[in-house]
């Protein structure tokens, strides 16, 4: 699941965000961190093998009138009990059905689980199938009382009566983490791994979407067709998925997969810009991988009034309205992190699965970390390594350092979908690659696939795949990132002994012991002495740690943490000079940008001045936005300078959120000169952002 939560504060945070700015977030909940509860992975009594579903829609009360088949039997021990889970159903039978015929059972039901007395004792060997004759009223489910909030419906019915003229007619659902009984019986625990098959009645022009492939449909006559899907890969009870409604199916394949894309009619035309890079992605995924994309076909559809920003449910992933997007919104938010992020889900959630919402980060640190390796791979790393920011950003900005990525206390399975498991899940899967090397890193992960495939694991499962395929240990690693909260603070100081010849490095760990770890960190010093680089490997696992390097002459740069792998608060001085040396000479995307921040705050400083003014020409967009943020602090002689590199970024920088920034900053700085020109270039641009800053504009007074 892509939260739209998280997703929308980091845009917010980073389209308006300045030097001077200071963005405000929601309040944090940690009640999860003082629970004393343990939170494993649940019982299994009964296995589900497979579960066939007749499901018609009475539109007019928003009901699910349905008939379930499920074939289960026994988990391990013999037993003549099935409990289901079923939210606010009316049922009319609950019976058996084999050889014999169909036998109607003794069962009571709370209004939320299902208990069944079958008609003997079964074993593990003996299969039986229940059948299950009932009305799900998902719209009557009260939030306070039957569910938590609003997004636990499970089932939604968009505009049902039809009489909302600004929204289609729809329908879809949401499992994740258990809501799938609000409209089928079922058990609502991520081990539980099924087949599957759907048939669903729909008024005759509206298209349906579920998971596998579609059998086929049949003309009922009476103005509906039924259509009929069928999964026969098993997968988690969660990720069974319905979907419908008045949308253009646009068709493009990968292999000889089908790769399909709904989308409300008038955004058609634009299925191919959206969505289109996807047939690419499963390619890649599938060669990093190792293993070849799982399912038998692939669509994403866009629906109205999504909770959140996508949900990964298995070939058919369900998107919010915001992919509904034209040509020009595009430019400003491709949203193309969610499409990777879903897709990678099918591989880490889809085919593995966390056993239980504790293990969370198995799936949702892997889809973030998807979203790192497609725009590392399709942009390059620089650019990737933005998006790695923004993750670490969110995580640092949310406050939750009591929390550990896997954690067995939370209070709602929902306080699971956080930055935690998240964001800084996904950057220390990137911890754990720069660790091990890229070799390794891929190789574990194919061995944890194939190994776990159409099952469930633990995060111990994928430490011991790393260490089956490294030969090493890697208990220090995981019980440090995963198992543990918060994060290192280090405190660095270098100096140079000049009659020595050698430089100096203390590092000291001052995050507070009694909680978090006193963490084991491998990393790389580049020294920048003497007309070259030199790398160091260090080891850091003391609290207070003193490193010596020998150097011919006094360095212009001891950069900590070359690889900028790390995620860790630092706390370090270096000069004015040192950091215009690294904005110029460091390699890396965050070698800049944290020099940037740095000289952003140095306003008096003629040196600073001339780092924004080489960043107008960064390579990469953010920092460009940073440095049109800076202008206003240039003195004349120097706005004079950049004025015409300024203008010609407004109408020709790729990117469309500089182009809008360079407006605002001609806008802003430059307002007594005669911009005529580049506002009616400007006009021409169809970029949402730069329509905006060009309205914004006509709003200040001259
Ligand atoms: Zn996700």
């Amino acid at each position: 699941m892509k939260l739209l939560k998280l997703c929308c504060l980091i845009l917010v945070a980073f389209l308006f965000s300045c030097s001077t700015k200071k963005v405000t977030l929601e309040p944090v909940n940690i009640r999860a961190s003082v629970l004393n509860v343990y939170r494993g992975s649940y019982e299994r009594s009964t296995d589900i093998i497979n579960t066939k579903l007749d499901l018609k829609l009475n539109w007019d009360s928003s009901f699910v009138i349905g008939k379930a088949w499920i074939e289960a039997k026994p988990y391990f021990y013999p037993s003549n009990k099935v409990m289901l889970n079923a939210q606010g159903f009316k049922i009319y039978d609950v019976a058996i059905e084999n050889k014999d015929g169909h036998k109607s059972l003794e069962y009571s039901y709370n209004g939320k689980i299902l208990s069944i007395t079958l008609d003997k004792t079964y074993t593990n060997q003996q299969k039986f199938t229940l059948y299950i004759d009932y009305v799900a009223m998902p719209a009557k489910l009260k939030v306070g009382t039957d569910i938590p909030s609003q997004s636990n419906r499970g089932f939604y019915f968009i505009n049902p009566t039809g009489r909302d003229t600004s929204k289609p007619q729809q329908f879809w659902t949401q499992g994740e983490p258990e809501c799938n009984s609000t409209w089928f019986p079922t058990i609502e625990n991520p081990q539980e791994k099924m087949t599957q098959e759907i048939n669903i009645t729909v008024p005759k022009k509206m298209v349906t979407l579920s998971n596998g492939s579609l059998d086929f449909s049949e003309d009922n006559g009476d103005g509906t067709r039924t259509d009929s899907w069928r999964q026969e890969q098993p997968h988690s009870t969660y990720l069974t998925m319905v979907a419908g409604g008045y949308f253009s199916v646009i068709k493009d394949k990968w292999e000889d997969k089908e790769v399909s894309y709904y989308v409300e009619p008038e955004y058609a035309k634009y299925a191919k810009l959206i969505f289109g890079k996807t047939p690419e992605m499963m390619g890649f995924f599938s060669k990093k991988l190792g293993v070849e994309y799982p399912w038998e076909k692939y669509s994403q559809i866009v629906v109205r009034d999504f909770n959140d920003g996508a949900m990964e449910n298995t070939t058919a992933t369900v998107f919010f309205d915001r992919m509904n997007m034209t040509e020009a919104e595009y430019k400003d938010e491709s949203y193309e992190d969610i499409i990777s992020h879903e897709l990678f889900h099918h591989w880490f959630g889809d085919l593995v699965t966390a056993e239980s919402w504790a293990n969370l980060p198995l799936n949702e640190s892997f889809a973030t970390y998807g979203e790192y390796l497609w725009n590392e791979y399709k942009y390059g790393r620089d650019y990737a390594d933005l998006y790695g920011w923004k993750d670490a950003t969110a995580y640092f900005n949310s406050n939750k350092f009591e929390l550990s990525p896997i954690r067995f206390n939370y209070a709602d399975s929902e306080d699971m979908f956080d930055q935690v498991s998240y964001q800084k899940g996904g950057q220390i899967l990137h911890m754990l690659r720069k660790t091990v090397g890229d070799v390794a890193f891929f190789k574990a992960l194919n061995l944890y696939l194939q190994k776990h495939a159409y099952k469930t694991a633990e995060i111990h499962d994928l430490r011991l795949a790393f260490e089956e395929v490294t030969g090493t240990d890697l208990n220090w690693f995981f019980n440090q990132w995963f198992m543990s909260p918060g994060h290192p603070i280090l405190n660095i100081e270098s100096s140079y002994d000049a009659s020595a010849h050698k430089v100096s490095l203390s590092i000291k760990q001052l995050q507070n012991l009694d909680r978090m770890p006193l963490y084991r960190i491998p990393m790389a010093i580049d020294i920048y002495s003497n007309g070259k680089t030199e790398r160091k490997e260090i080891v850091l696992d003391k609290q207070n740690q003193i490193f010596s390097f020998d150097v011919a002459e006094a360095p212009l740069l001891v950069n900590v943490d070359a690889e900028k792998y790390l995620l860790c608060e630092k706390r370090e001085k270096k000069t004015v000079q040192q950091y215009a040396f690294q904005y110029q000479h460091a390699p890396l995307f965050l070698d800049r940008l944290e020099a940037f921040k740095a000289l952003e705050k140095q306003q008096s400083e003629s040196l600073a001045h001339e780092v924004w003014q080489k960043a107008l020409a960064d390579k990469n967009w953010q920092i460009r936005v940073y440095a049109l943020n800076c202008v206003a602090h240039l003195n004349d002689v120097e706005k004079n300078t950049v004025y015409p590199i300024i203008k010609k970024m407004a109408v020709a920088d790729e990117r469309s959120l500089v182009r809008a920034a360079a407006i605002s900053a001609l806008s802003k700085s430059f307002a007594t000169k005669d911009n005529t020109e580049t506002y009616t270039l400007a006009m021409a641009d169809k970029a949402p952002s730069v329509q905006r800053a060009l309205s914004e504009m006509k709003k200040q007074p001259n």
